[in-house]
């Protein structure tokens, strides 16, 4: 029988710079159901709270749910080489559960028993 063991590649986990990040509101305003209108994705709150301003002026809705979108992306160390990575392999969820943080990318290698 084989065993496998995986070795854990401590990447980061930064906000993409190169993106800016994005703000909405919708309202949640209502009875039995939420207004549901929706500022649309701004690019600063301040575009979004002059929305909700001129909603709750409109309506006098004063309940909103806000969303905030960036982009992240890993960061590997500086020693880190991706042809030693055995792609296509996965953990069980369980199992990455189990595992230290950060380690998101991993290396299959057989174990020796
Ligand atoms: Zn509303």
């Amino acid at each position: 029988m084989t065993s496998r063991r995986f070795r854990f590649i401590p990447f980061t986990i930064a906000q993409d710079l190169t993106a800016w990040p994005e703000y909405a509101a919708q309202c949640v305003s209502g009875d039995e159901s939420d207004c549901g209108e929706k500022s649309g994705w701004k690019g600063h709150p301040d575009g979004v709270e002059k929305w909700m301003k001129e909603h709750t002026r409109q309506t006098l809705h004063l309940r909103y749910r806000r969303l905030f979108a960036d982009y992240a992306e890993f960061d590997a160390p500086e020693d880190f080489d991706p042809s030693k990575v055995i792609r296509g392999e996965t953990i069980e969820h369980s199992r990455a559960l189990d595992a230290p943080r950060p380690a998101l990318a991993l290396e299959r290698a057989r174990a020796t028993p």
